[in-house]
């Protein structure tokens, strides 16, 4: 079975987010549970713990189908100590943000060198910032996005993913989400069926389906390969629909978050809806 949703607000606290996400049509949503702008944030309260775990109840959405998204100013390959030590802190922070929603994903960008170490040791301070954070906490996943590949941020290659899950001890509690926009602009093709089969071919030989947990369903502004990430809605970007129907049918797909985090969204509704349609063909 398919779970869609989108990336919804939780303005006004995270309780809101499920409310949110039920007046889409959503099965599935992605959150920010802080400020994603900001370092520090208030502890969570007791009162949006508990309205977020009944409201998710009330709109029939599994915890498991929920896919927080952490920061954007945590970069877990920082190639200096008192950037990757701000981060490691940040993250764990998060980890811990997700357990007491009672979540079991967290969605991350892995990092960025910042051209000032190589590619694969800023890999490796990726794989020990996951060890470190898992060791502080139970239950949750860290689910690694992979990239645009804008800049020199790291995750744009299905092979930079693998060599993170390798350098990760627990491998039950690592897991990988895909963003079909990054996917496309990072340079592997998604506009044809051909192609959507040769790029998930891909990704199954190099990464593994098993550690697929989750996907981030967008069209591209850019083209193939343009390594820029500009999302669009569904069908007007460069991907096209026929993309979104192969994931849709595919079996791999079953059973994980599928969220939108295309750019218009009022058509939210009718996106997941045309999903759907594909689903049950
Ligand atoms: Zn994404
Ligand atoms: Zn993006």
């Amino acid at each position: 079975m398919k779970f869609v949703g989108a990336h919804v607000s939780a303005s006004g606290g995270v309780q809101n987010a499920p409310l949110n996400a039920e007046k889409i049509g959503a099965k599935a949503f992605a959150l920010f549970t802080k400020n994603q702008r900001q370092w520090k944030a208030k502890p969570l309260t007791d009162e949006a713990i508990e309205g977020f775990k009944v409201n998710l109840q009330q709109v029939g959405i599994a915890p498991e189908h929920v896919l927080p998204h952490d920061s954007y100013l945590i970069n877990l390959g920082h190639p200096e100590t008192e950037g990757l030590e701000k981060s490691r802190a940040a993250f764990v922070d998060e980890m811990h943000r997700c357990e007491q929603l009672g979540l079991k994903l967290l969605n991350f960008h892995p990092g960025a060198t910042l051209r000032k170490i190589g590619e694969e040791a800023s890999l490796d301070r990726v794989s020990e910032s996951i060890n470190i954070a898992l060791e502080q906490t139970e239950g949750v996943t860290a689910v690694i996005e992979n990239t645009a590949g804008q800049g020199s941020t790291l995750g744009y290659r299905f092979e930079q993913l693998a060599r993170i899950i390798e350098g990760v001890e627990d491998k039950r509690r690592v897991g990988v989400c895909l963003d079909t926009c990054h996917t496309f602009v990072s340079g592997y093709d998604l506009r044809t069926r051909d192609a959507c089969e040769q790029t998930f071919g891909e990704f199954g030989r190099i990464v593994g389906f098993d550690y697929l947990r989750g996907m981030h369903l967008n069209d591209s502004k850019p083209d193939l390969g343009a390594r820029v990430d500009r999302h669009h809605s569904l069908g007007q970007g460069k991907i096209g629909w026929d993309a979104f129907s192969f994931i849709m049918r595919d079996p791999r797909f079953d059973d994980i978050p599928m969220v939108l985090e295309t750019i218009d969204d009022t058509i939210w509704r009718e996106e997941i809806q045309a999903l759907y349609q594909f689903s049950t063909e």
